[in-house]
């Protein structure tokens, strides 16, 4: 039983889906997925490996070269998709309890925001699978042509922990439209919604061997699809170590096409001229959104820069506000924060906690572990931070905010830039020409002007620089799961 009476979830699936069915993987092993509130075992989960993602890849590859899914026409995939669609929001209490349990998420956020987010972007690429069409080219001569947008084919999906579901569907809502087949490796840390989604896959329709989930191990099954000779297509999420790993694998295999969203170190600019209550307000949101609001997010404004005139303010209001952060558990409507995702993550944290404290920047708010068990982290605010320090430099992956003070808009434009990534940026002012010139020279891949963490299924994703390559939603994603080919005809018969 959950805090104020909530039930458990029931745990349904723990076995690969392979082919339509729910298989052990052949070695027999599993692993224990725990429960972040309290470190306890929750289930175990078949442990797939290189032999299991074999089997799952040669199911998308029958489906793909013999099945019917990339043979129907795109409205009768959009049919089914549709369906999926709804059986998810059908399905969204529990789904929403499941991911609260594995990944301690938020339960109200995952109902309220998570799980409609991935039927809609079910829908909304369920609308576009009957709009996949190509040219028509005049060519010189006696020459026309025209070109086929194909699916790319045989597409694995590698997602991390952070937003199990909604990382699902960024890659296999877009795959699905495309008339792809695929195979989806979700992080050992959350592997339960990735298996009831399979299963509503197969009731709404979906053939048998074009959605397969094979849970498991980075170095294993991760390692396994991203060097697969017969996967056409990798499309991964996660942190830029594993993402260079995966790229070399591509690399070293069958030269796999290779789209990458990874970590970043997003800079959140306030100007003299904003609304101190508001910039608080968004500046807290963006570092400590997520599971709300706990950091975990590739986009989380960790850098805050405050322009001089309002900086003290802003230091005395972000820390009073603070107060009112309520850490516990997430089952729980009254919390605002609840656990680190395990015990790696959230010593992880802590470490960088330590390290900038040793480093010379000062604690505004937080700073240690809270709870008598679980992963819990207090929000912790870091004041006198430079950005020659670890913790503005490195992607911590937590609920810690480096604030720094800045005097002017070209200072404020190089320090934001000041770093390997380049995922998202926020900029709070009144005056747009300023937000015109910020957001025209931070390299970012998304720029929030007085707003944050605003995500659409049409908006495109994805980063500059180290945080990766290839967008996540809108056509964009699209265009990742489909190759272009040219056909070339003779106006006026064969010249040969
Ligand atoms: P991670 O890189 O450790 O793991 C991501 C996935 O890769 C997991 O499924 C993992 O099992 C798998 N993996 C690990 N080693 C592998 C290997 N050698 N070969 C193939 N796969 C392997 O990341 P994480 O800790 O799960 O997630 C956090 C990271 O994800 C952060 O850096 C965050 O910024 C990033 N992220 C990025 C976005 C984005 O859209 N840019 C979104 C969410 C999370």
């Amino acid at each position: 039983m959950a805090s104020d009476g909530l039930k458990l979830p029931e745990i349904k699936f723990t076995k690969l889906f392979i082919n339509g069915c729910f298989v052990d993987a052949v070695s027999g092993e599993t692993f224990e997925s725990l429960d972040p509130r309290n470190g306890e075992v929750i289930a175990n989960i078949a442990a797939g490996d290189k032999e299991d993602v074999d089997l799952a890849v040669k199911a998308a590859r029958e489906a793909f070269d013999h099945g019917k899914w990339p043979r129907m026409s795109g409205s009768e995939r959009g049919k089914i998709m549709m369906k999926y669609a709804d059986l998810i929001e059908q399905h969204a209490e529990e789904l929403a309890a499941l991911e609260c349990l594995d990944a301690g998420k938020l339960f109200f956020l995952n109902k309220m925001n998570d799980v409609p987010v991935a039927s809609n972007l079910v829908r909304y690429y369920a609308g576009a699978a009957d709009k996949i069409h190509g040219e028509t080219l005049k060519l010189s001569g006696e020459f026309q042509g025209y070109t086929l947008r194909e699916p790319i084919g045989v597409v694995g999906h590698i997602i991390p922990w952070n937003f199990p579901t909604i990382m699902f569907f960024f890659k296999v809502a877009p795959a699905l439209a495309a008339g792809c087949t695929m195979l989806v490796k979700p992080a050992e840390q959350t592997p339960l919604t990735a298996l009831y989604f399979a299963h509503l896959a197969k009731q709404a329709g979906i053939p048998d061997g074009v959605l397969n989930v094979v849970t498991g191990f980075g170095a294993t099954a991760g390692a396994a699809i991203a060097s697969h000779m017969d996967v056409d297509k990798v499309s991964f999420t996660g942190s830029t170590e594993v993402g260079r790993l995966v790229m070399e694998a591509a690399a070293r295999s069958n030269l796999k096409s290779v789209s990458l969203e990874l970590g970043g170190k997003s800079p959140v600019i306030i100007c003299d001229d904003a609304d101190i209550d508001m910039a608080v307000d968004l500046a807290r949101t963006a570092i400590f959104y997520n599971k709300a609001w706990m950091g975990e997010i590739c986009v989380a404004g960790s850098r805050v820069y405050v322009q001089e005139g309002i900086y003290d303010e802003f230091v005395r209001k972000i820390a009073e506000s603070s107060k009112t952060w309520i850490v516990g558990d997430p089952f729980s409507p009254h919390v605002h924060q609840g656990p680190q995702v395990d015990k790696k993550q959230f010593e992880k944290v802590l470490r960088y906690i330590d390290h900038g404290k040793r480093e010379g920047a000062t604690i505004l708010t937080g700073g240690k572990a809270c709870g008598e068990k679980g992963f819990y982290v207090e929000p912790t605010i870091f004041t006198d931070v430079k950005e020659s320090m670890l913790i503005a430099q490195d992607e911590i992956f937590g609920p810690v905010m480096s604030l720094m003070r800045f005097k002017t808009i070209e200072e404020a434009i190089e320090r934001a830039n000041d770093t390997r990534y380049g995922l998202a940026a926020g900029i709070v002012t009144k005056d747009i020409n300023i937000a015109n010139r910020l957001s025209r020279s931070i390299r970012a891949g998304i720029i929030w002007i007085n707003c944050y963490v605003v995500f659409d299924s049409d908006c495109p994703f994805g980063g500059y620089k180290m945080s990766g390559f290839g967008r996540d939603n809108g056509m964009h994603a699209l265009e990742k799961y489909l190759q272009v080919k040219s056909v070339v005809v003779p106006i006026f018969g064969s010249p040969w």
